[in-house]
């Protein structure tokens, strides 16, 4: 399959590159950012032996080159123009940027489905972080005391993670709704008690040295659960990334969470 990579000199999009390059079935064609220094990837020490053009605008991108799927690594703010393009143009869209909104997901979904075209959006793509995300809905009918403790790198830009969301999103359909806390509970520190997701609560955590991970951690009369996920190296998203470029073409509309897939 012919791919393009939109964010590669990005620390995800960087990641990918290398697995697109590495995996047989897979050809990198093109890759994308914003404010490129080269014209081809071979004027990067690490790539000298490939011959990929560099493009600063996607539209231009996907008029030039010939391609079956588009992965998308760059920032909240352009996640979603890009892939409402990538979609005009028929070609199928891997989106792992986050910080897309509910209604930005169905018009792309929509979008998608009539005209055909296999897509997927997954906040995550690691396989161990969509257990948990699986666990944790299984947990949360029993258990409808729930926090989520979110904890990323410092330099990640939206706030909670789009992980967390989903995980939050997939608790709530089996979850009786609950304001947890204390009726008359006040925070005397705006923020102290995380944001509020149906009752829920969400903490994200900031910090150098982390990559990605999470904690749902549940409570209940006399007992706990707390379901743990960690990335410690983002090699472990890409197998996810691979699954979803390959299963685009078997697809016909847009998938939204890898766990809709595996
Ligand atoms: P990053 O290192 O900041 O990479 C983003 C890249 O996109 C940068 O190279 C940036 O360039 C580039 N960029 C910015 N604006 C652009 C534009 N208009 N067009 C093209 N490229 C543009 O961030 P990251 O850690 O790789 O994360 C990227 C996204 O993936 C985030 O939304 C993050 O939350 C998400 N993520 C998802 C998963 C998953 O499994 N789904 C896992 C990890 C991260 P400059 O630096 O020059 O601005």
């Amino acid at each position: 399959m012919k791919v393009a990579v939109l964010g590669f000199k990005g620390r995800m999009g960087h990641e990918v590159v290398k697995t697109v390059i590495r995996e047989a079935d897979l050809e990198l064609v093109a890759v994308l950012d914003h404010q490129p220094k080269e014209k081809n990837i071979r004027e990067i020490a690490e790539f000298a032996d490939m011959d990929v053009p560099v493009f600063d605008d996607l539209e231009t991108l996907l008029t030039k080159v010939e391609l079956d799927a588009v992965v998308d690594f760059t920032t909240p703010k352009v996640g979603y123009s890009n892939t409402k393009l990538v979609l005009a143009h028929g070609v199928s869209p891997v989106v792992g940027t986050t910080g897309f909104t509910p209604e930005q997901i169905t018009e792309l979904t929509e979008l998608a489905t009539s005209k055909k075209i296999g897509a997927i959006i997954a906040p995550n793509f690691a396989v161990g972080a969509v257990l948990m995300m699986q666990f944790a809905q299984k947990a949360a009918k029993y258990f409808p005391d729930v926090e989520i403790i979110e904890l990323h790198h410092d330099n990640k830009l939206d706030a909670p993670s789009g992980t967390a969301v989903k995980t939050a999103e997939m608790m709530a359909e089996v979850r009786t709704e609950k304001q947890q806390g204390a009726v008359n509970e006040e925070e005397t520190m705006k923020g102290a008690r995380g944001a509020d997701f149906e009752g829920m609560r969400i903490h994200s955590v900031r910090l150098p040295g982390l990559v990605a991970h999470q904690q749902v951690q549940f409570g209940a009369e006399g007992q706990g659960l707390t379901i743990r996920h960690d990335s410690y190296d983002r090699i472990s998203f890409m197998s996810g990334v691979a699954f979803s470029i390959r299963k685009t073409a078997e697809l016909d509309t847009l998938v939204y969470g890898l766990e809709n897939l595996i």
